[in-house]
């Protein structure tokens, strides 16, 4: 039996509707930007295995990291007990997160690290005596798949089978170019007329909606308008973060800084599942207090392991070399090379890029859903040309790791090409 029939058996997959679904491949390796299946064909992995790796597969840097923590000290509880594993990440992140963000919380993955923050949010408001409770959310947002997350997310077939049961989330305009005003005026109405405890964002792209972009200064007014109304802000950077915007957080685009922000994905280099929220020091003080209730009382049992903060710290450590921020660039430029060409194709509706994200839309006949026809016409090109490309509806959009090749970059962009000709 092949790993592909033997999944069948056992495994239940992640947005799979298994009746109809393809069979998954089976990888058994991968190497810089490249994976290889079990029938050893080699694919390109141009989205960077759902955002998660910027370095490459099998780094041999953050897997020795990793190795030497591992039979150094694997793991212990974080209640009650510290690490310097954790000591130095709150460290070495603080100088690379906006200065105002003074105190940083570990969970597991991305959803919980917004579940935190949304938590955080409503009790800071709870600590206080204040009666807020609606959080403020994009249209088409994606927060991730946990209760909270889930609310606070727009995207409506990961979550039409729970309405009626979330808490109070409002939504608004995604300043995107035409609608700045649009959003701005809504945000002001929805915090008129609602107890708004809090605003939760994907800062500059909206990744799940299909690499969906809106200008830094449209944010920006966004959170001076939070600000003027004492309704706190929280920068979801689970995808931008760790320089796929050009920056290391696309938050570095905005003036005004957020009162939280959620990091995951590239945090450990795509090898151990970590995450952490992050928050100002006045936020940490509206908990600090006598009164044992005023604690936040979440946790992770494996809340802050010393494995995944070594692979964060070798992480931090490769993204601030000189080769791999002169890789950003490199991308950046690559990308806006594709699109000036690209962009005159006649079945090219619109082109957007910012740091390493590229995405295009391709012309369609009538309405494409998220997981169409087209879509899965051009996933399968994708696939038989060695190129891992997830279109969303009849977006196609490319983030690669960071070290992918210009050679490799080159072949991506061909068969992009030669599968619009497709459709
Ligand atoms: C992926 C993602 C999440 C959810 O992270 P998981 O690790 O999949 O739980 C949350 N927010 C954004 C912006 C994401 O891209």
């Amino acid at each position: 039996m092949t790993l592909t029939e033997k999944d069948s058996q056992y495994l239940w997959h992640p947005y799979t509707q298994h009746k109809t679904a393809q069979l998954p491949i089976a990888i058994t390796r991968g190497e810089g930007a490249l994976l290889w299946d079990e029938n050893n064909k080699e694919y390109i992995d141009a989205i960077a295995s759902w955002w998660v790796n910027p370095f490459g597969h099998s780094n041999r840097f953050i897997a020795d990291r990793i190795y030497k923590q591992l039979t150094t000290l694997e793991h212990v509880l974080f209640g009650g007990f510290t690490h310097e594993p954790a000591i130095k990440v709150a460290e070495q992140l603080m100088k690379l997160l906006p200065k105002n963000q003074q105190k940083i919380f570990f969970s597991d993955n991305g959803s919980t690290s917004v579940e935190v923050a949304i938590k955080v949010a409503l009790q800071y408001f709870y600590n206080k005596g204040e009666k807020r409770t609606t959080i403020i959310a994009f249209e088409d947002a994606f927060h991730g798949d946990t209760f909270a997350a889930m609310a606070a997310s727009g995207i409506s077939f990961y979550t039409q089978a729970f309405q009626g049961m979330f808490i109070d989330v409002v939504r608004i305009p995604v300043p995107v170019k035409g609608k700045e005003q649009l959003s701005f005026d809504t945000l002001r109405k929805v915090i008129q007329e609602h107890d708004c405890a809090a605003f939760i964002f994907e800062p500059l792209v909206q990744g799940a909606a299909g690499m969906v972009m809106y200008e830094a200064e449209a944010l920006d007014q966004l959170i001076q308008i939070c600000r003027d109304n004492n309704v706190l802000t929280i920068a979801d950077e689970v995808m931008t973060g760790f320089g796929k915007t050009g920056k290391t957080f696309a938050m570095d685009y905005c003036p005004n800084v957020p009162d939280m922000m959620c990091l995951s994905k590239a945090l450990t280099g795509g090898t151990i599942p970590m995450a952490i929220t992050t928050f100002t020091q006045e936020i940490f003080e509206a908990f600090y207090d006598e009164d044992i209730n005023k604690a936040l009382f979440h946790g992770h049992t494996f809340t802050a392991n010393p494995t995944g903060c070594a692979a964060a710290l070798a992480s931090f450590e490769l993204l601030q070399t000189p080769e791999m921020q002169a890789n950003l660039v490199r991308i950046n430029q690559r990308h806006l090379g594709f699109q000036e060409y690209i962009k005159k194709h006649s079945k090219v509706t619109t082109t957007r890029v910012l740091g390493t994200i590229f995405a295009l839309e391709i012309k369609k006949e009538g309405e494409e859903s998220y997981y169409g026809t087209m879509r899965t016409k051009l996933y399968n090109f994708f696939i038989e040309n060695g190129i891992i490309i997830r279109p969303v509806g009849n977006i196609v959009y490319i983030l690669p790791p960071y070290i992918i090749t210009d050679e490799q970059l080159q072949k991506i962009y061909t068969v992009v090409e030669k599968a619009i000709e497709m459709v």
